[in-house]
């Protein structure tokens, strides 16, 4: 397939929608960020890696991460997680409190906040040096050594956690938490301070198209049966409560990050990477979506 026509094509006719979203204002430093831009990347199973606009520019990748420290964990624990978070859409903002309660503090699933505070506690456990790891697993995946926290962006988000905080402490008295939440709150705000371009993010999500194997070095990251079951969970939740209608319009699995990427697969071909920073009201990619929307629509691909 022509991937290189097909998204220089979208490229083309996406542009003047810039101006439709908003850029992310709660974290500080991401509301600093240049709004015009946009980059799209493609990594295909056999290894082949297109790219067109600001592919090669690094953004925060902010709720991605939650992908990388998701499958790290269940590495180690497999279906023991699944006591400790759930593996349902929540049907509400990516930050919400509400079903917190009367679920004893167990998140609805991994990729709300909630959820990804008890992975990366339980990262936490795992590695002694959890910063580092959660680094050595993600350039490793990318296939490259050039990948780093944005310090400013983690102490930006670090020093305006209130709500992430009031989540950790939440699920603590119900005993789902076991770190010390600041510390929790600090590895979790440098996750999602990792910068990365849409060819990395591109590449290192091409292994979820591939049965879990990375294509680049041969490692099986993930065995068949869960990386058929991590896509399943990034169509059911990967774009909090629009996870439904993304499904609907695009038909992919992926998950979105308020920095204004989106990486999505189609398992037994290729991912995909966008980057436009303007977001819609769920805090999702608003050029990311439509890019995708077409991508499928254009091609006549997807997963269903
Ligand atoms: N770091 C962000 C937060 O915790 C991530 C949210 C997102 O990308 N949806 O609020």
């Amino acid at each position: 397939m022509d991937y290189q026509n097909v998204i220089e094509k979208i490229y083309r006719e996406v542009q003047p929608l810039f101006g439709r979203g908003k850029v992310a204002d709660y974290i500080p430093a991401l509301a600093n960020v240049n709004p015009r831009q946009y980059g799209i990347a493609v990594a295909t199973v056999d290894g082949r890696l297109i790219g067109v606009g600001d592919y090669r520019t690094k953004f925060s990748i902010q709720s991605i991460s939650k992908v990388f420290t998701l499958v790290m964990v269940l590495r180690h624990m497999g279906s023991a997680l699944w006591q400790y978070v759930g593996r349902e859409p929540s049907g509400t903002a990516f930050n919400s409190l509400v079903q917190l309660e009367t679920e004893q503090g167990v998140p609805r699933n991994p990729f709300i906040n909630a959820g990804a505070l008890v992975i990366t506690d339980k990262l936490m456990h795992l590695y002694p040096h959890p910063k580092e790891a959660i680094l050595a697993f993600v350039r490793a995946a990318a296939g490259t050594p050039d990948i780093d926290f944005d310090t400013v962006v983690a102490r930006s988000e670090q020093e305006h956690a209130s709500r992430n905080l009031a989540l950790g402490h939440f699920m603590k008295s119900f005993g789902n938490i076991e770190s010390d939440v600041d510390a929790l709150i600090d590895v979790y705000c440098h996750q999602c301070g990792i910068a990365m371009t849409c060819e990395e993010l591109a590449r290192s999500f091409v292994f979820l198209a591939n049965r879990g194997l990375n294509p680049y070095n041969n490692e099986q990251i993930l065995s068949i049966s869960r990386s058929k079951r991590l896509n399943a969970l990034m169509l059911t939740c990967g774009f909090y409560d629009e996870s439904g209608d993304f499904a609907f319009r695009v038909g992919m699995p992926g998950k979105s990050g308020v920095g204004g990427g989106i990486v999505a697969v189609i398992p037994g071909r290729l991912s995909i990477a966008v980057f436009s920073p303007e977001l819609d009201p769920h805090g999702n990619s608003y050029m990311g979506i439509e890019t995708l929307e077409r991508f499928t629509t254009d091609l006549g691909v997807s997963i269903f």
